[in-house]
């Protein structure tokens, strides 16, 4: 018989009514530890909302760069690095900032541990740089919050269950922290950010771009899937599949960022769409010749993210992201299909939870971008997000005239509590 030594990622979502535990998952992104006054900084933060009576797990990102300095190094040495390797490599640079941030926290009179993924009981599956985690194991961080220490878990990585060290994939210490809080029971996961939360558009290309107060988890999911950078996509998933409160702020300002929750009133009535997203980093693939099935099936054993996915006639067009690339002309040209690939196109996406009670949304939409002579090579759908994909070049455009046709910019569009 086998006993289990450890809590798993709970299977439920969280129960509203339940009492709070006191415990915070508090996370930092690379450029708000970038250095060594950033990471003190950090410490005292941590150290606030110990003192402030709670419990505190800290997820960190490495300092600023260091990860894809990581990598290119990894490519100085290796043109494709061994995946295994590239893992043991890349992961160190969460060590590095958690070390010297527990070192910060002792240095001002708290207790700290600092703790690798697979010290803290992330589980995960065996794909090296984008793997799933499949369970917490947390007896660990229970351990050292029952000793009051402040627990630092590096971000991004894990164990697999062939005890291996693995990587999530780039971003992924947003997913560490989601994971952790829903393992703990956070009462919420704050993720630290160098912007003060999630926008209504990119402000570098919408000046007049609000901040948003709160968004629920589909809007999240869909704006982190179509462009917005702010969180990891596998986060996201992740809070909405558990129940955990995300809130994401500002390291630098002390101002309530934009929480990510359950759907409410504000979100359907008060402004219908959450923003307007855009992504650049796409690329779409037509191919002829080859049985759907066969196909996707064959991307998916090589680990390509698809996303959007037309079939008409024998012709099929599909996008994944531009990362996926090269493993998806292996695929391909494993295939004995014809096909083409293209990064010439953009796609600007407009996302509410408002657009499933209010019609117009796609009239709105095309006419929209009919009137700026700007137009959709493809065009997608879901019950809250209409996507175009357009010319590279009117990808700025598109954002900034749909942004003003939606109203954005108004007070209204930040759905701020009554
Ligand atoms: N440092 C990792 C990356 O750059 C993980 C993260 O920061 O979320 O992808
Ligand atoms: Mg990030």
């Amino acid at each position: 018989m086998t006993t289990t030594q450890f809590e798993a990622v709970p299977a439920v979502a969280g129960d509203e009514t339940r009492p709070p535990t006191g415990l915070v998952v508090m996370k930092f992104g690379g450029t708000s530890v970038a250095g060594p006054e950033r990471l003190q900084a950090v410490a005292r933060r941590l150290v606030a909302a110990r003192e402030g009576g709670r419990r505190v797990v800290g997820v960190l990102s490495a300092m600023g760069s260091t990860t894809d300095e990581l990598f290119a190094l990894a490519r100085s040495v290796s043109p494709a690095p061994d995946p295994r390797e590239l893992d043991m490599l890349v992961s160190t640079g969460e060590r590095i900032s958690c070390a010297l941030c527990a070192m910060a926290i002792i240095d001002l009179g708290h207790a700290a541990v600092s703790l690798t993924g697979s010290q803290a009981g992330i589980v995960t599956d065996t794909a090296h740089g984008k793997a799933k985690i499949v369970e917490v194991r947390a007896r660990r961080i229970h351990e050292a919050l029952d000793r009051d220490a402040i627990v630092l878990v590096a971000g991004f990585q894990g164990v697999s269950t062939e005890y291996e060290v693995t990587t999530l994939g780039r971003g992924a210490s947003d997913t560490t922290a989601v994971a952790l809080a829903a393992a703990l029971a956070a009462d919420e996961c704050e993720i630290y950010t160098d912007v003060e939360g999630v926008y209504t558009a990119d402000p570098r290309l919408v000046p007049r771009a609000r901040k948003l107060h709160a968004v629920s988890y589909d809007e999240m999911l869909e704006m982190a899937a179509s462009g917005a950078k702010v969180l990891a996509l596998r986060s996201v998933e992740l809070a909405r599949n558990h129940g955990v409160r995300l809130h994401v702020r500002s390291t630098f300002v002390d101002a309530d960022g934009t929480w990510v929750t359950e759907e409410d009133q504000r979100m359907l009535e008060k402004a219908m769409i959450s923003g307007v997203t855009h992504t650049l980093e796409e690329t779409l693939y037509r191919v002829e010749g080859v049985p759907a099935a066969r196909l996707f099936s064959a991307l998916a054993a090589a680990q390509v993210n698809v996303d959007t996915i037309l079939q008409t006639g024998p012709e099929i067009v599909f996008s994944a992201p531009v990362t996926d690339r090269q493993a998806a002309v292996e695929v391909l040209e494993g295939l004995d299909a014809r096909w083409s690939a293209t990064d010439e196109l953009g796609k600007v996406s407009v996302v509410g939870a408002g657009m499933k009670s209010h019609p117009g949304v796609a009239a709105t939409t095309f006419a929209t971008l009919d009137a700026a002579g700007i137009e959709p090579q493809i065009v997608t759908t879901s019950p809250i997000k209409i996507a175009c994909h357009v010319a590279r070049e009117d990808v700025d455009r598109a954002v900034q005239v749909l942004h003003e046709a939606f109203g954005l910019s108004s007070e209204a569009a930040e759905r701020a509590h009554a």
